[in-house]
């Protein structure tokens, strides 16, 4: 059975449709949860939802401070890391020949950087513990590509590469580095796309319909699991399937 019972996890992107589902689900668990965001009436609502979690309003655009946020989160968690789940995630969409240098670069900086620089200062930490779960959230439109959507798709691809480099440099220390790569999930982020582009998304996924988060948030509950202590560098697909790997 799954316990996570006094495991510290780190959770960005914590008050988003996919984020909150994950607090949720990983808080039945058990887990000792810090749960970080940019809006304080959110997070202050995640705090009144579930008992003993733990609060940093935290803007991971801000590169230079990354190091201290995983350093102040890591003590609010009791000062060992076993476990961060990145998240957090923007999309910038526009067709490439309109795309600015701009919006080019804040979704690579935020989806990708950032993602790389928590991964770096977790590690750091987990090193102390000779042990560690580091789970990325990245997008199945990186591997297949999608219209309107070269910033996001590319810092998506980019994640799933770096994740591989990293399981490689650090599985001797029993650190576990993968990926969950959702597929259409209902969240704010999707509500976004028109209806009738919708229905054609849906026409495409053998289920016949959208993700919900549960369902993103049950594979990290496995990932952050010692049940998943063999796999390493992986992306775990949860797309209804409408893209098979
Ligand atoms: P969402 O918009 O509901 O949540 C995104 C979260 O990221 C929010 O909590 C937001 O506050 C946080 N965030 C954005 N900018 C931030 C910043 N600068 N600093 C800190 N946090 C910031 O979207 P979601 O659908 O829940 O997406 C969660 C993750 O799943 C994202 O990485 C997204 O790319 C990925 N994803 C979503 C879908 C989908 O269909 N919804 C599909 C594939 C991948």
């Amino acid at each position: 059975m799954i316990n996570l019972e006094n495991k510290n996890i780190i959770i960005t992107g914590a008050t988003g449709g996919i984020g909150k589902s994950i607090v949720k689900t990983l808080h039945n668990y058990k887990a000792n949860i810090l749960a970080t965001g940019t809006k304080d009436e959110k997070l202050d609502k995640l705090k009144s939802e579930f008992e003993n979690i733990k609060i940093l309003k935290f803007d991971v655009s801000q590169n230079e401070k990354i190091e201290k946020f995983i350093e102040n989160a890591t003590n609010q968690l009791g000062g060992s890391l076993d476990c961060i789940v990145n998240n957090a995630g923007i999309t910038m969409d526009n067709l490439s020949i309109r795309m600015s240098l701009d919006e080019w670069k804040k979704v690579i900086d935020l989806n990708l950087t950032s993602t790389f620089l928590l991964c770096k200062f977790s590690v750091k930490k987990m090193l102390k513990n000779k042990s560690g779960k580091i789970i990325n959230i990245t997008s199945v439109v990186g591997h297949t590509g999608n219209l309107g959507q070269a910033n996001y798709t590319a810092s998506k691809a980019g994640i799933v590469a770096m994740s591989k480099s990293l399981a490689i440099e650090y599985a001797k220390k029993n650190i576990n580095v993968n990926c969950i790569s959702p597929g259409f999930i209902k969240t704010d982020m999707t509500d976004k796309i028109e209806d009738k582009f919708k229905e054609v998304i849906i026409s495409k996924i053998p289920s016949a319909r959208l993700g919900e988060p549960e369902d993103i948030a049950n594979a990290v509950l496995f990932l952050a699991s010692n049940h998943a202590d063999y796999i390493n560098g992986e992306t775990l697909h949860v797309n209804g399937g409408m893209y098979m790997a």
